[in-house]
């Protein structure tokens, strides 16, 4: 059920995704609640219809900037890169030592490559982040001036983009608080090296260690933003009916 048609797709879209979430014979289920709600993003995007956008294959100027994930998301990833051997996680290491004592909002002008662009397109496409789907332009010309020559533009971008890919994130980090798991949001780099750093990190995590500690929070998702205020509102909502 599409998110952008009112509150209830919302809520019963969050339900589903709690009782993934409780079952615990399925030991990938932060990963399999992460590519629920992916697919649910695309098929509201898909439903709505937006304005058309310049992105495609080979243009990977975006892939220089902060990204903020929902924790269940960096499982999804995690768990195709494990399959890839030791050179990824090495790489994904690098990356995080270049990049974490740079401010979040300041990640974009460092020129510093996300560690999954390979051969100028993402390596891991089809499993990638709410964030990364939502990061779309109508105009690759300006994405290249921000992105790549440091300039202070917004690269221009139809609203439901940025609006689905919140209620996406929010309908997810909902989800994973109201079974009790941690839903505040991560630093791209830093999660990936996290998830990397062990085989059975999902199983970890899903048992309640800490293994984001110290990955710093995702952008614009901290107490008292929209962001926050929505996933409240939609607990809220949902925690009497589960
Ligand atoms: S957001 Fe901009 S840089 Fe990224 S793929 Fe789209 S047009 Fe290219
Ligand atoms: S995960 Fe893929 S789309 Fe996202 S920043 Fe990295 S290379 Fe780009």
């Amino acid at each position: 059920m599409a998110l952008n048609t009112g509150r209830q797709p919302f809520e019963a879209n969050i339900r589903h995704l709690v009782a993934i979430l409780r079952d615990t014979t399925k030991p990938h289920r932060a990963s399999e609640a992460a590519a629920y709600t992916q697919r649910l993003y695309d098929l509201t995007i898909k439903s709505a219809r937006p304005e058309k956008v310049a992105c495609a294959k080979g243009c990977y100027y975006c892939c220089h900037t902060f990204v903020t994930v929902v924790p269940a998301e960096v499982f999804r990833v995690a768990r195709v890169l494990q399959k890839r051997g030791p050179a990824v996680k090495q790489y994904i290491d690098e990356t995080h030592a270049k990049t974490s004592s740079i401010a979040q909002t300041e990640k974009w002008r460092a020129l510093v490559p996300c560690p999954l662009l390979e051969s100028e397109a993402c390596s891991v496409h089809d499993v990638r982040p709410l964030t990364c789907r939502g990061c779309v332009s109508t105009s690759a010309e300006i994405c290249y001036r921000v992105y790549m020559d440091g300039k202070e533009e917004v690269p221009p971008a139809p609203l439901e983009y940025h609006s689905v890919t919140t209620a996406a994130a929010a309908t997810l980090s909902a989800a994973l608080r109201l079974v009790g798991l941690p839903d505040r949001t991560l630093d791209w780099n830093g999660a990936l090296a996290a998830a990397m750093a062990s085989q059975d990190s999902e199983d970890r995590w899903l048992s309640g260690e800490d293994i984001f500690e110290g990955v710093t929070q995702g952008v614009g998702t901290e107490p008292g933003t929209p962001f926050d205020n929505l996933v409240r509102e939609l607990v809220q909502n949902v925690a009497p009916t589960i």
